[in-house]
């Protein structure tokens, strides 16, 4: 007797892995770093001189594109992919299924004389139509009027994908709509990056800075995944269809010993990612850190910081690149929040910051941060920020797989607060006074070993609760879940600052055309800011108990679930907002709260779906099995003139849990099939309601089954081996 599980088990145990598919020693970062970008470099060598000027001033100083240009790019790419192997181009997009689409079209059209020739004009990158009316609209778009354009974004550079046959020339592009609305997540990004620029802009201006020409949103995302071998996807369509483990009762081992955080990593993980980092280097990626997270199998990737245009697609390639170099060492990546329930889930930490275009962090505090009121002035704005529209950031990470994660004490909470840490934050209750003094050092720690060298300590502690924790020169929000597109929460960031830095602008622009000095202004503007914001602002332990009541004490929203955020989206200060920055329009946010409501459903249907299967003909069928063969040992034990009181006490909680579980798997079937009228965010609202408290009573029978039904017999591999065998 074997099934798909011992079957698993058996492959892994016997098979080998080559694990020097990319070897360091032999290839140099340094020669496979951006190889396959169509970078600054490549294009100073490649495009005549005022091309790439031009060029480049839309890039690094967001010039309006000079459109007469894009024959001399396209032919310039042409020739380089061309070089580089390439057969075909695609316009690489970002529509609303969060992941990205692309369609690929080849060099080749015919000629007169019914030859093919290479071709590729501006016209050709510029501008793309792919068949899209199957892509989420949320209404904006019906199937019978589909048209949606995909536009080239320079800003991105264009780059080689290598695949088993060939390669192909990759065109990052943005995905709107035949009447300009965006359907995609690049669209509202660059258009929010450009709103945070011109008011930061104002702001340094004010302070005298008139060489920056543009500022940056930075961003720097951290992204966390699980590694697990292939072969146990065979025995769980629950993985291999919504990658998150509907049953599975918790493991004898999980993560309490502690023994996985930064541990050492497994030889055909760290093959793997040596791999994967090759694979980004050459995409022009750049990646530096690699480390074991806290969960049995799970780890971390991050890249140093970039535009948070750049991080976003960036991150989607780190994704791709994870995905497709784990099968090639028989592994299997899981992106989703929870793939295993009580094991800690994975989320993006999302690094965010300002930067001018000459390099200048705006939330650089310094040394002296009392001192920096350019940075004082960046900080407050982001405070007041996050203190206004705390909502909006929760929505943004908003999701059926995040719903699992955050507030379960593995995650910030769905409150959304600040932490800024001992330095800053006496440095800001110094500003609310108006008493700005001094600045707290670190100094040096006692480490109480003379052969050692100094350590310096930083100035303020950490805090892994916070869901927006300033980090020493940026906020760090940690809500993000790992599946997510970074795309999302950096608009609202970039938007909700924009608006705090052009109110601050617009009061100190006011007051200094009157005559106050610049400082002057500020010290007068900043504390009644603070005074109304710092409820935000906690730096104790968000997974607390006493936080959840002092935060609905202070007022602060807690959207625990994912239904309870999304009319936020739609709500009237969120479309003023969107619609004054012209990041989103109505219509925009009112297809997106579909598209998502949507989404909801969808994946708690494909969910509940599978539980029912998984009940109906993997685990029933190993429960039935069991039951029939400890009756069957039960008969003969007395046939035999023995006490059977024991066995026979184990059959009956067998056969008690085995009828809660079909009982409860019929309940789940019922309520997933009642049809629901109306919008789609009330059908959400039904799944929430409605279908969930149903899978979770079901899996509660399921799981105990697992615990009672003889091992040989159980269909689905289980925690212990899914997370420990490497
Ligand atoms: P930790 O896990 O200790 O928080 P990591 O080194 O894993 O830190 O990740 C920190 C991330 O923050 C990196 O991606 C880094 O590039 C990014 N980062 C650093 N400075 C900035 C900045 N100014 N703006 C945006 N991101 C930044
Ligand atoms: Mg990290």
């Amino acid at each position: 007797m074997s099934n798909a599980r011992q079957k698993a088990i058996e492959a892994i145990a016997n098979t080998e892995y080559d694990l020097n598919q990319i070897d360091f020693r032999a290839t140099s970062l340094k020669d496979l770093y951006g190889s396959l970008v169509f970078s600054e470099e490549v294009q100073k060598a490649r495009l005549p001189k005022p091309v790439f000027k031009a060029l480049q001033k839309t890039i690094k100083q967001g010039v309006n594109l000079d459109s007469t240009i894009a024959d001399a790019v396209a032919s310039a790419m042409k020739d380089w992919a061309l070089e580089h192997g390439a057969t075909h181009y695609t316009h690489l997009f970002q529509p609303m299924t969060g992941l990205t689409a692309e369609k690929h079209d080849s060099f080749l059209s015919p000629t007169g004389s019914g030859l093919a020739i290479a071709e590729f004009s501006g016209k050709e990158l510029v501008k793309g139509e792919p068949d899209a009316s199957s892509f989420p609209s949320g209404g904006i778009r019906a199937t019978f009027e589909a048209r949606g354009y995909t536009g080239w974004d320079p800003t991105s550079p264009a780059y080689i994908r290598e695949t088993p046959n060939g390669t192909t020339l990759v065109i990052p592009t943005v995905f709107v709509s035949w009447t300009g609305e965006s359907l995609d997540k690049k669209t509202p990004l660059l258009k929010s990056m450009e709103v945070v620029s011109t008011h930061a802009l104002r702001i340094v201006r004010l302070f005298g800075n008139t060489e920056a020409r543009k500022v940056f949103s930075s961003v720097g995302p951290e992204q966390e995944y699980f590694l697990i071998d292939k072969n146990f996807l065979y025995s769980r369509p629950d993985l291999l269809n919504c990658g998150r483990t509907v049953f599975g009762a918790k493991p004898p081992k999980g993560q309490e010993l502690e023994d996985q955080y930064f541990g050492t990593i497994p030889e055909r993980v760290i093959a793997c990612m040596a791999d994967c980092e090759a694979e980004l280097f050459k995409l022009g990626v750049p990646v530096k850190t690699r480390h074991n997270e806290v969960a049995p199998s799970q780890y971390e990737i991050a890249p140093i910081y970039e535009d948070s245009n750049l991080a976003t697609d960036h991150n989607h390639l780190t994704m791709d690149v994870i995905r497709r170099t784990s099968e090639k060492y028989g592994l299997v990546a899981l992106m989703h929040e929870k793939p295993f329930a009580g094991i800690n889930g994975s989320g993006k930490h999302n690094n965010w910051s300002l930067a001018t275009d000459l390099g200048e962090n705006l939330l650089n505090p310094g040394d002296t941060p009392h001192e920096n009121m350019q940075f004082l002035v960046f900080c407050v704005a982001t405070i007041r920020a996050v203190a206004k529209y705390p909502e909006l950031l929760r929505v943004s990470v908003a999701s059926a797989g995040n719903d699992h994660r955050l507030g379960a004490n593995e995650a910030p909470p769905a409150i959304i607060s600040i932490f800024l840490g001992d330095q800053l934050q006496d440095v800001i209750d110094q500003l609310e006074r108006s008493d700005l003094k001094s600045t707290k050092q670190g100094g040096f720690m006692e480490v109480g070993v003379s052969v050692l060298p100094k350590l310096p300590r930083d100035a303020g502690d950490r805090n892994r609760t916070s869901p927006f924790a300033f980090t020493g020169n940026k906020f760090e929000f940690r809500a993000v879940g790992s599946s997510f597109s970074i795309g999302g929460p950096n608009v609202v960031l970039n938007t909700i600052v924009a608006e705090s830095l052009d109110f601050i602008a617009t009061q100190l622009e006011v007051a200094t055309k009157g005559g106050k000095p610049l400082n002057k202004a500020i010290a007068d503007l900043l504390p009644g800011i603070l005074h109304e914001s710092k409820k935000v602002i906690f730096n104790g332990d968000g997974y607390s108990e006493e936080w959840h009541k002092e935060a609905e004490k202070r007022g602060l929203p807690n959207l625990k679930s994912t239904t309870d955020a999304l009319p936020i989206l739609i709500r009237r200060d969120t479309v003023e907002l969107f619609g004054k920055y012209k990041v989103f329009t109505e219509r925009e946010l009112q297809s997106r709260y579909a598209i998502f409501s949507e989404k909801y459903v969808k994946e708690v249907t494909i969910e509940s779906n599978l539980m029912v299967s998984i009940a109906r003909t993997m685990i029933l069928p190993a429960a039935l099995r069991y039951q029939a063969e400890v009756a069957t040992a039960v008969n003969a034990t007395k046939a035999a003139g023995v006490d059977a009181a024991a066995q026979l006490e184990a059959l009956r909680e067998l056969t008690d849990v085995t009828t809660k579980f079909q009982a409860a798997t019929a309940a789940l079937e019922k309520v997933a099939h009642h049809h629901v009228d109306g919008e789609p965010y009330a059908h959400a609202k039904y799944m929430k309601e409605s279908v969930i408290p149903k899978m979770v009573e079901l899996r509660t029978f399921g799981d105990k089954l697992e615990t009672i039904v003889a091992d040989d017999l159980w269909p689905l591999s289980t925690y212990r081996e899914m997370l420990f065998i490497k």
